[in-house]
């Protein structure tokens, strides 16, 4: 029988403000003192009172325009009640029907469409470490990270295989560096991942009648085990004519495989309820627009962009744009160059060889370097006619563009000699015998 994955999303992605969500605390916890970071709000004593952070709101909404998602004017946060002792006021301040941001969508490079149901504020918890003191075993609560700004985000559920969820969080995790508010490194715990899984009948209609949750996985290598573990699980169940238990289960890298953690049955009942400290939100449509047209350009247009304004492969496009300081980089370069008949292709050759440390080097001296090479060794011209001959022959595809009046495609080709050249050609030079021999 075949069954239909259906798989959806919550990520949550810490923001990389100065202080917290609702006290002046400072955020940059990781790698400080234990309970050096906290005061009577993020500790939860009584009679503190929340302050929300402005810049975290925004940030929140940045995340929220990135993802196309719609800013209802009116928000609010509502008190999520559970007890444990990582979360000192027995209830977390997160958002319930209110949500700062809903109804978005992701493209996928397979041109499928991931809904994004939602994007909320809320805090994060404490950290709990179970260690052994004086033979004792105890747990440790570190309270540095109470109060942290996290933002959750939820998708529908709209995947349907690992490469798909991993596409998507490797984009979002992308997306929130590039917009500079968070760090999403996942062996910090900034990004956790937990997805929902569950397997369609053949011809059942709507959602399938249970849904499994994967909790808190922090690597996209572990998502992708996790999910695949998941679906072959489920398949075995339902083939044993079985219905896979709604329940919570945590990814086991040891066992390589999902163990059960509570069940439907001990489900939380999390009484929410508005947070009655902070008063409701209106979101003035002027700050959305501004907030909107102060985002970069994102990592899905600035790939297409370099792809078309530069001529370059997918494979270089890709790697040029993963870090916007890269990328920034490679369009600064590329201004320089063009004056010095220096083409994308051969910056491109060179950053993504790692040849030189983008972070020691400015645009200008990188173009120099490129000249200095390419003035000193010049190469026979006998030689260039050759090479600019056979990489005509060799790429009949891009010859048969060219001809057939895409003219940028002469890009491609100059760069393919330059390549084989090492650098050792004068682009002009090139581009002139290429024209030359393809007329
Ligand atoms: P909960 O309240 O249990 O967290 P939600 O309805 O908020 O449940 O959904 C949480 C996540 O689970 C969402 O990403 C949603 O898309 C996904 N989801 C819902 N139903 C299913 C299902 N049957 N199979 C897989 N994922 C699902
Ligand atoms: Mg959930
Ligand atoms: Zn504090």
């Amino acid at each position: 029988m075949k069954y239909t994955p259906v798989i959806g999303l919550e990520v949550h992605v810490e923001l990389y403000t100065k202080s917290k969500m609702f006290c002046s605390c400072s955020a940059d916890y990781f790698g400080k003192k234990p309970n050096t970071h906290t005061c009577p709000v993020c500790l939860g004593l009584p009679g503190a009172l929340p302050v929300p952070n402005k810049k975290a709101i925004e940030w929140c909404i940045a995340i929220g325009l990135a993802l196309n998602c719609q800013i209802p004017t009116f928000s609010k946060f509502d008190r999520k009640n559970y007890f444990y002792p990582d979360l000192p006021k027995g209830y977390q301040i997160s958002q319930y029907d209110q949500p700062f941001c809903v109804n978005g969508n992701i493209t996928l490079s397979n041109g499928k469409k991931i809904r994004i149901t939602r994007a909320h504020m809320e805090e994060d918890t404490a950290k709990l470490t179970h260690a052994e003191v004086n033979a004792k075993n105890v747990s440790l609560i570190d309270f540095n990270r109470s109060g942290v700004p996290l933002v959750e985000i939820v998708t529908e559920p709209d995947f349907e295989n690992a490469v798909e969820v991993v596409e998507y969080l490797k984009l979002l995790q992308q997306t929130v560096r590039y917009l500079g508010v968070s760090e999403a490194d996942m062996e910090k715990g900034d990004m956790r991942l937990e997805p929902n899984i569950s397997l369609k009948r053949p011809g059942e209609n709507g959602l399938p009648g249970y849904k499994v949750e994967v909790k808190n996985i922090n690597s996209f290598k572990f998502v992708e085990k996790a999910i695949n573990f998941e679906l072959e699980r489920q398949k075995e169940l339902l083939e044993k004519g079985e219905t896979p238990k709604q329940e919570t289960r945590g990814w086991n890298e040891q066992k390589q495989a999902t163990l059960s953690q509570r069940s439907k049955e001990e489900a939380h009942d999390y009484r929410y309820f508005p947070e009655p400290d902070i008063p409701l939100f209106t979101i003035s449509r002027e700050d959305v627009t501004k907030t909107k047209k102060s985002l970069p350009e994102l990592p899905q247009a600035k790939l297409a962009r370099f792809k078309k304004q530069y001529s370059l492969t997918s494979y270089d496009a890709e790697i040029l744009t993963r870090e916007k300081q890269t990328a920034d980089f490679f369009d600064e370069a590329v201004k320089i160059g063009n004056a010095h008949n220096i083409i994308p292709k051969q910056i491109a050759n060179i950053i993504i060889n790692k040849k030189t440390d983008l972070e020691k080097t400015l645009p200008a001296e990188l173009i120099r370097t490129i000249k200095a090479q390419t003035s000193r060794v010049t190469i026979d011209q006998s030689d260039l006619e050759k090479i600019v001959g056979e990489v005509i022959k060799e790429n009949k595809n891009i010859v048969a563009a060219y001809k057939a009046g895409k003219t940028n495609a002469i890009q491609v080709l100059i760069g393919i000699v330059m390549q084989k050249t090492k650098g050792q050609a004068n682009a002009n030079d090139v581009k002139s015998l290429l024209e030359n021999q393809l007329r």
